[in-house]
């Protein structure tokens, strides 16, 4: 413990007046005295989305009924929408589609990439990839007969050296959802195509949170969920990103009807849509769709780079408000280097489970990931230096009075 809160809470001011993003604040409807960090979890209610919503229930709905398909846009939300989101992971229109949740995705995505590279027989991923990507490997290796190997992003170019050749797919997430690492998405690009291979990545914890740039790197096929930094809602409709070089090759595993070139011919067999709307599947989730694209406004004349810029100011303040406030027990796993930061930090307690239900009774929403993980989400579209502080400040108090309770984390209890 070097600086006293006093210091610390005149440099969260000073951070804060000088914020360019902070008026976009605004367009969250965040409750009175919650400070919420678990954006990366579930992001809050964009004010653009209730007025939607009443609107798209009430008239579009409730009054026009079926004719909405047409004269609402219902029937190109899941591409419409897919553009507005390829927006914001630098993908040019037409190449993105929105709708079914990241697990079907991922399932379409492995499968395409998959039979984009026949004769390869291995999916790599990263053994600490989120256990939804993880089981979705398993599960169309297994389905096509192939092996799933698990590899470290750091450990890529080596495994690619031995046996690139043999792989399909290399399956990765930029960000650890545990410890907030980033990772080279430019340099594991590369090294996947050197090797012939293609990439899917998973974006669930990058769009949205810093700028990306799908079609300049010339990522094959990306995934990510619409909850998270975008705050479509609980639930909120995944989007799946296919180069459109890929699009003439393109084989869906899930052949639904609204993915048919002719999906009014009511024909006796699949002929997939051209583009990337043969990766739609069946009926559209219109309303979740919608409120999706409401909250996707909150971005409007939104520099990412700004966005970068303040989650990196956010991220490094976190840091060192941990590292200058905490007590002794407290690690900070997230990398300090910025270029290895996302828009998370997590720390490592014993006590975890313990201390962010106590938080949380504080007020201050975060969330942890077993067995000892503190996670703080950031986002620089609403979050301020001065909830940083607050989260660090009160965890300082529960820790010092030791008003929570140290039971471990209880498998199976949601967090
Ligand atoms: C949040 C997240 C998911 C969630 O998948 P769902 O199908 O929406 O439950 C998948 N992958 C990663 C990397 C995530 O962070």
């Amino acid at each position: 413990m070097t600086t006293a809160p006093a210091v610390i809470g005149e440099l969260a001011r000073s951070l804060d007046a000088r914020d360019v993003l902070a008026p976009l604040r605004e367009r969250f409807l965040l409750p009175e005295g919650v400070v919420y960090l678990d954006g990366n979890s579930l992001g809050p209610l964009p004010a653009a989305v209730p007025p939607v919503l009443t609107e798209v229930v009430h008239r579009q709905w409730g009054t026009d009924l079926i004719r909405s398909w047409n004269t609402h846009g219902w029937w190109e939300a899941p591409t419409r929408i897919g553009d507005a989101v390829g927006r914001l992971i630098g993908a040019a229109p037409g190449q993105t589609v929105a709708g079914d949740s990241t697990s079907v995705q991922l399932f379409t995505a492995l499968n395409a990439a998959a039979s984009l590279r026949p004769g390869r027989p291995l999916l790599v991923t990263d053994p600490g990839h989120f256990p939804t990507d993880r089981y979705l490997a398993d599960a169309v290796a297994r389905g096509r007969g192939l092996e799933v190997r698990g590899v470290r992003p750091a450990e890529l170019e080596a495994f690619l050296a031995g046996e690139g050749d043999r792989v399909a797919v290399v399956s990765y997430s930029p960000v650890d959802y545990r410890t907030g690492e980033l990772y080279d998405m430019e340099s594991l690009t590369r090294a996947a195509h050197r090797a012939g291979a293609l990439v899917l990545w998973d974006l669930c914890h990058a769009a949205g949170a810093f700028p990306l740039a799908v079609d300049e790197l010339a990522v094959d096929l990306a995934v990510g969920c619409g909850y998270k930094f975008l705050s479509g809602g609980p639930g909120a409709p995944a989007f799946l990103y296919v180069a459109r070089r890929h699009h003439a090759s393109l084989e869906t595993p899930l052949t639904g009807w609204t993915g048919h070139a002719d999906p009014f011919g009511l024909g006796a067999h699949y002929t997939p849509a051209e583009g990337v709307a043969r990766a739609r599947i069946g009926t559209p989730p219109i309303l979740s769709l919608l409120a999706l694209e409401a909250a996707l406004t909150a971005f409007d004349g939104v520099d990412l780079h700004r966005v970068r810029a303040k989650s990196l100011s956010l991220t490094g303040f976190l840091i060192r408000c941990a590292e200058e406030l905490l007590p002794l027990g407290f690690e900070v796993v997230t990398p300090v280097e910025p270029a290895r930061r996302a828009s998370h930090v997590s720390l490592r307690h014993p006590h975890a489970y313990g201390l962010v239900r106590a938080l949380a009774d504080q007020g201050v929403v975060a969330d942890m990931r077993a067995p000892d993980l503190l996670r703080f989400g950031v986002n620089a579209l609403y979050t301020t230096h001065r909830d940083v502080l607050t989260a660090v400040l009160r965890l300082r108090d529960l820790v010092s009075t030791a008003a929570y309770d140290p039971t471990p984390h209880r498998p199976g209890a949601v967090t």
